[in-house]
């Protein structure tokens, strides 16, 4: 799809399987009619994020465009030597979310929808930085803040999706971003992704270096019983901490939100 220098431009809304970028479609749904909407699949995403992404798509009564990157993650991680994106390179959001983004829109002038609230103004995040593409936050323009996003959902009937269970953000199975006890919800719901997330992970004897999401420790470490029950016995002490009103400065770290907007939206 291309518009000449003259044409109006086209109206994108990038999609992550997130409650906020979903609440933005649905809000926007009979604003803009002639919306694009759009899915950078990595291929490595939960099950769960192309179930509600299907129910979607059958709310907006548009399709949802599914854009591939051109080589699956594994082929980039040769590239890479190995070595595991983390929240320094996140060269995964760049080759697989954000090139097959700027692919698609191409030089047409786009206005490309951010689905970030007004509660959340502060957050930095990752997004393509074309100079056709026009970055617009109608949550921020319009003070709607994360109790109206639920508001929209519920009303709309699509809800949450349903990782919110155990997940705190959408993205693929193996984010980095994902804090431990994530990675045992993981576990728990889909042990065959987490055993596929354990074969990126690699020791390489000659240099003596890991590679493991978790810069603490390795998927097989953490799958142990007794790992597993400390990490959520740590999840209860600190919902404990919270209620008395002190923090836990682990949690803290661990929910401080850099993340790709491209991804967890
Ligand atoms: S969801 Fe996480 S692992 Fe996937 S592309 Fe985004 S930052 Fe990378």
């Amino acid at each position: 799809m291309t518009n000449s220098s003259t044409a109006e431009p086209r109206h994108i809304l990038s999609l992550s399987g997130g409650k906020d970028s979903t609440a933005l479609a649905i809000y926007m749904r009979d604003k803009i009619p002639n919306m694009e909407y759009i899915f950078c699949d990595t291929g490595e995403e939960l099950p769960e994020t192309y179930d509600y992404l299907d129910r979607l798509e059958a709310y907006l009564g548009k399709p949802i465009v599914r854009l591939n990157p051109d080589r699956p993650f594994a082929h980039y991680l040769d590239i890479y030597r190995g070595v595991l994106p983390d929240s320094r390179t996140r060269w995964c959001t760049r080759m697989l979310k954000i090139k097959p983004f700027e692919k698609y829109v191409g030089e047409d002038s786009a206005i490309s929808y951010i689905a970030i609230r007004a509660d959340e103004t502060h957050r930095i995040g990752y997004i393509s930085t074309k100079p056709n593409l026009k970055a617009v936050y109608p949550f921020i323009e319009n003070d709607i803040i994360k109790s109206d996003v639920f508001g929209i959902l519920e009303e709309s009937g699509m809800g949450i999706p349903e990782y919110y269970e155990w997940r705190s953000r959408s993205g693929c199975y193996f984010c980095f971003y994902q804090q431990r006890r994530e990675w045992v919800g993981l576990k728990e719901r889909h042990p065959d992704l987490y055993d596929k997330a354990k074969t990126f992970e690699k020791f390489d004897e000659v240099t003596g270096k890991s590679f493991t999401w978790s810069p603490k420790e390795s998927l097989v470490e953490l799958e142990q019983p007794e790992r597993m029950e400390a990490i959520k016995n740590s999840k209860l002490r600190s919902q404990q901490i919270r209620q008395t009103g002190l923090v836990d400065i682990l949690d803290e770290e661990e929910d401080a939100d850099e993340s790709c907007l491209v991804c967890h939206l």
